[in-house]
């Protein structure tokens, strides 16, 4: 039997590629290296307990939401909550993208935003970033007055290169684009600064943050967005129904109770993420300044995928954008324990002296 066809528009894409490898030493997808506190493992299997399991769960997920947007000094009603950041970037673009709309993106950055995108049958158009990956704003400007997007994606601080934009830039963007501007802080935390105080009932400004990268819970998939009451309303409304399970939201509501563990571990990375850099600055590579929990870096005498082998060779897995579009000869190593950034850092003196 002829196997049916994909839709045309799909039939030339790619999928996400994250290799998972058994090693030693894995520093490639940037989710935290410390458990949660002992306290929170204890307190969620007690809460497994209560669950009635045979009863669908709150479906608006009502703690859960006024848990988050205590976080952010913002009314639960400005909350939308999903399966990790990624289903909160598909039920946004599934409700302001499609055929016919256009999304904006400035490469190099994170390769959802474009792939998802085109999976609702937007056309995404690439912005170029200058040849060190910073904005340049009046470009960047210049480019959303042309296009005219419904979605313009901003990644702050910027996956894989660690780049964070300042107020003005995301100020100066807010005020021109016709469409949303989505602010995709993910890494927020890691930075000084957050566009959530952009966020107002008027405005075009949304934020979109998860729990995989700064809280420990990279396993339990949660992600979430603050935004205007009518988005929030319109998300609603096309999303599926009871898509966040009653576990994940007793999860959610018990994490934000350990803010202040979470901003322990975050003040560990990035004082990591300092040690790690200013080391990297002693060898034969150009590292790129990070406000994320990961450094993006070019061996200088030798390419970045004989690096990446040789790293893995010596039981460490760090991430090869090397093949990636502009980001030729480019690696990202996630900020590890202290023991696994040496580890790092001796294997890879010693692959490059
Ligand atoms: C990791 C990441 C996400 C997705 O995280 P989830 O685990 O789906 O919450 C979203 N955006 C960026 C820029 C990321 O790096």
């Amino acid at each position: 039997m002829a196997r049916v066809e994909v839709r045309d528009d799909l039939s030339a894409l790619e999928g996400y590629h994250s290799p998972q490898v058994d090693v030693a030493v894995r520093l490639n997808t940037n989710d935290s290296p410390f458990a949660p506190p002992e306290a929170f493992r204890l307190a969620l299997a007690e809460l497994t307990r209560d669950i009635d399991w045979n009863r669908y769960p709150d479906r608006g997920a009502a703690r859960l939401r006024e848990a988050i947007a205590s976080l952010h000094g913002v009314d639960a009603a400005n909350v939308f909550a999903a399966n990790g950041s990624n289903e909160v970037l598909q039920t946004l673009l599934l409700t302001f993208a499609g055929p016919g709309r256009r999304v904006v993106s400035f490469e190099p950055t994170y390769q959802l935003h474009g792939h998802i995108a085109r999976l609702t049958g937007a056309t995404v158009v690439e912005v170029e970033r200058a040849d060190d990956f910073a904005l340049d704003v009046e470009a960047a400007v210049g480019a959303v007055t042309t296009h005219q997007p419904h979605v313009t994606f901003l990644c702050s601080p910027n996956n894989p290169t660690g780049l964070v934009e300042t107020p003005d830039t995301v100020r100066r963007l807010a005020g021109v684009v016709p469409g949303l501007l989505v602010v995709d802080e993910a890494y927020g935390q890691f930075a000084d600064w957050s566009a959530d105080e952009l966020v107002n009932e008027d405005g075009n400004v949304v934020v979109v943050r998860t729990f995989s990268k700064t809280w420990s819970m990279a396993a339990a998939r949660l992600g979430y967005l603050i935004g205007p009451r009518w988005l929030v309303s319109e998300l609603d409304k096309v999303v599926l129904p009871y898509h966040l399970d009653a576990f994940k939201q007793a999860a959610g509501v018990l994490a934000v109770g350990f803010r202040a563990e979470m901003e322990e571990r975050v003040a560990a990375v990035v004082s990591e993420r300092e040690r790690v850099s200013s080391r990297l600055r002693g060898l034969p590579v150009r590292a790129y300044p990070s406000g994320a929990n990961f450094v993006l870096f070019r061996p200088t005498d030798r390419s970045g995928h004989d690096t990446w082998r040789g790293l893995l060779d010596l039981g460490v897995l760090v991430r090869d954008c090397s093949g990636w579009p502009r980001l030729a000869d480019c690696l990202r190593v996630t900020i590890g324990t202290n023991d696994e950034n040496d580890a790092f850092l001796r294997a890879l003196e010693e692959v490059l002296t």
